[in-house]
């Protein structure tokens, strides 16, 4: 069954939902001349993003982290975005020997024996690539919605981040519904694990499909305590904030 069929609801608002994400892209197009990039993760959300960035010829450059354990269906997305709307999709990747060095002390499987090494291992992975993205960026967008998890209840559409670039989420009021029903009415591109259970998609190793009933996030780091979740990408913690910067999904 397809993540259409499941999820693509027509609720009321939905129009209004969507001129103010188009509103709200404008905006940081226009505060942030040349210096704001969508960090798209290329899951449901951030293609949608792409797709009113576009669709509405917003001045904002695109850019992505190849982690290098990412899947083949999320990677084959980038070449997709370009042909699909003529647009550069920069992609960062992590240093080569950063990588080398910890696999070579922790192995390909270490983000499943400790919280410090998972964390590492996104700081390698995630962080260093996204702090070179932002380096030249007074400001990002992301597709955070209030809806995704309990710790994004109060997602606002834009607020500073810990290095005083201001992010801006403008989905942050969309539910799952309005997601695919976006995608669903503009043929929007989008990964097909979304068609396997999988509404969070992240590293290879570090998601699994959900089950019915369990949270969205559910499928992400499943193994590690709630509360160690999100990657130091969006958190605002301290021990997060230090290396932050982003994208997870
Ligand atoms: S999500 Fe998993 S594989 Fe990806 S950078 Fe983080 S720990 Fe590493």
């Amino acid at each position: 069954m397809s993540a259409i069929s499941l999820y693509d609801r027509l609720t009321p608002g939905f129009d209004q939902r969507v001129a103010h994400a188009v509103d709200v892209l404008k905006q940081a197009a226009t505060e942030h001349a040349g210096k704001v990039v969508q960090a798209t993760s290329l899951g449901a959300e951030d293609m949608v993003l792409t797709d009113l960035i576009a669709r509405h010829e917003i001045g904002i450059a695109i850019g992505t982290l190849e982690t290098g354990k990412l899947h083949a269906e999320t990677v084959a997305l980038i070449p997709r975005i370009e042909e699909r709307y003529g647009l550069r999709v920069e992609v960062y990747r992590p240093e080569t020997e950063a990588v080398i060095h910890f696999v070579k002390n922790h192995g390909e499987r270490a983000m499943y024996d400790s919280i410090d090494l998972r964390k590492g291992c996104c700081a390698i992975r995630k962080l260093e690539p996204l702090s070179r993205m932002l380096a030249s960026r007074t400001a990002w967008v992301t597709g955070l919605r209030r809806e995704q998890s309990n710790n994004r209840g109060d997602v606002p559409f834009s607020e500073l981040d810990d290095k005083g670039r201001t992010k801006f989420s403008p989905l942050a009021d969309w539910s799952w519904n309005d997601v695919w029903h976006y995608i669903a009415t503009h043929n929007v591109p989008y990964n097909p694990l979304h068609d396997q259970f999988m509404p969070s998609i992240g590293c290879e190793p570090c998601t699994r499909a959900i089950a019915v009933g369990e949270d969205f996030r559910a499928g992400r780091w499943w193994w590690e305590d709630e509360k160690a979740k999100e990657c130091g990408l969006h958190v605002h913690g301290a021990e997060e904030t230090a290396v932050s910067m982003i994208g997870d999904r």
